[in-house]
């Protein structure tokens, strides 16, 4: 039946993508300096910018693997505040939990093992939630931008890091031969995993791009949805409320 095919096909990327996840754990971090010459940190640091998470607030940090984002969290809500870095993916969790507690981080960080899909979160809790080159993962991202809209707070904020598509046609065929000829290359070479990184070229060029996602997003509920285009739209921050 269609349904049928439906729940294989949902089975078969939530294991491709649980595949890919435990063999880059390790070299993760390392991965994204190299992928990305070290941009992924300036795009992390607008998202923070972005939040106007303040202290004493609750944020939940989805997709969070290695905490990036989780950490400089933790330091800005203090005491007061909770931070809960959820992932799917029990060795991009380990790997993130370690990074943190060397890093000092500790007290007011939780670690969840959770889907995007269903959120083990009781309603109207966080004040802001991020999830960064998480969404294009999960395989029903509707349903996912619907519980994330259940657990934030009135007046909380959605902040989605993702890949986007190029605002310019040349950017974007550089882009494309860049993410299919030589990221599986750097995967080959430092990670001995071209597959892994093959895979994340196709999933980027699949993703929603900036008008899709948007709508998307107000359709889950969220309003005021806005998005700032960043390197050129090779990623894009988009920001909903609920109200
Ligand atoms: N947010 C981190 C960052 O920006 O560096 C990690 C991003 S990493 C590319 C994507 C993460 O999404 C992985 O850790 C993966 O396990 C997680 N993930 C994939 N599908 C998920 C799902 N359905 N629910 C929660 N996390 C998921």
């Amino acid at each position: 039946t269609h349904f049928g095919f439906k729940t294989v096909a949902t089975t078969e990327k939530a294991s491709k993508v649980a595949q890919v996840f435990h063999s880059v754990a390790a070299k993760y971090d390392l991965m994204n300096d190299l992928m990305s010459f070290g941009i992924h940190r300036v795009w992390k640091r607008f998202t923070i910018d972005c939040s106007g998470v303040r202290r004493g607030q609750k944020v939940l940090d989805l997709a969070g693997g290695t905490g990036d984002l989780a950490a400089k969290f933790s330091r800005i809500v203090g005491e007061q505040g909770e931070v809960v870095l959820a992932d799917i993916n029990d060795s991009m969790l380990k790997i993130g939990r370690e990074k943190l507690r060397n890093l000092g981080v500790i007290g007011n960080i939780n670690y969840v093992q959770a889907n995007a899909e269903a959120l083990p979160f009781p309603d109207n809790h966080f004040d802001c939630i991020t999830i960064a080159f998480g969404l294009r993962n999960v395989t029903d991202k509707d349903k996912a931008l619907r519980s994330m809209y259940r657990v934030l707070k009135p007046g909380g904020r959605l902040l989605v890091l993702e890949f986007s598509k190029p605002l310019l046609e040349p950017l974007n065929k550089a882009y494309d031969a860049y993410s299919f000829h030589i990221l599986p290359k750097i995967g080959e070479l430092v990670a001995h995993d071209s597959e892994s990184y093959r895979y994340l070229a196709e999933s980027i060029r699949m993703h929603p791009d900036q008008e899709t996602l948007k709508s998307m997003m107000d359709d889950a509920g969220f309003e005021n949805t806005t998005y700032f285009n960043l390197t050129g739209g090779i990623v894009a921050l988009h920001r909903g409320y609920k109200f």
